[in-house]
């Protein structure tokens, strides 16, 4: 099932990075509407930047100016306003490996720590308040969310406010 874009959104949208979806595999472009799979080939699709604007928009003084989260980024991500959930996730930090650095021949190793991401430390805590965030302005009601996560942290998440959201726990295939 896929939704246009209503005419509230386009006028909304006006920040936006972006102006099409394109076929990963074949190339045919879409409309920005909430629709993820190519009806040609069945393929993937994603999001076309225009990357003159993001030369003229963006800069290194832009981004650190920006909040502290993956929204400071926000000209990089499919989301065109302002008005995004942000529960302060990203900013998670670099950690030095010097052995494993050794053991494979390089001088330097970094290592990103997203097992302190917010709110459930997972990294996908990123890719679902890109997601909420898109949803949301594309004018999807607020919907249940499937997170892997541990139960007590998701409890104690679960009980602050996020914008109304039902998180569900699920198992999956986590592995022990
Ligand atoms: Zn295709």
């Amino acid at each position: 099932m896929t939704q246009a874009i209503t005419p509230s959104l386009t006028a909304a949208i006006t920040g936006a990075t972006f102006d099409k979806l394109a076929c990963k595999e074949c190339g045919a472009e879409y409309a920005l509407e909430a629709k993820h799979v190519c009806e040609v080939c069945f393929g993937p699709l994603e999001v076309r930047y225009d990357y003159d604007l993001l030369r003229q928009k963006v800069s290194r003084a832009t981004i650190e100016a920006g909040p502290n989260s993956i929204w400071r980024y926000r000209s990089f991500l499919p989301v065109a306003t302002e008005d995004v959930i942000d529960v302060g996730t990203g900013m998670t930090p670099l950690v030095q490996s010097e052995r494993l650095a050794r053991r494979l021949g390089l001088k330097h190793l970094y290592i990103k720590n997203d097992a302190v991401n917010m709110p459930t430390l997972s990294f996908k805590d990123r890719v679902v308040s890109v997601a909420l965030s898109r949803a949301r302005e594309l004018g999807f009601p607020p919907c249940p969310v499937l997170v892997q996560a541990t139960w007590p942290i998701l409890q104690r998440r679960s009980r602050q406010s996020w914008i109304g959201l039902l998180c569900i726990y699920s198992s999956g295939s986590r592995s022990r």
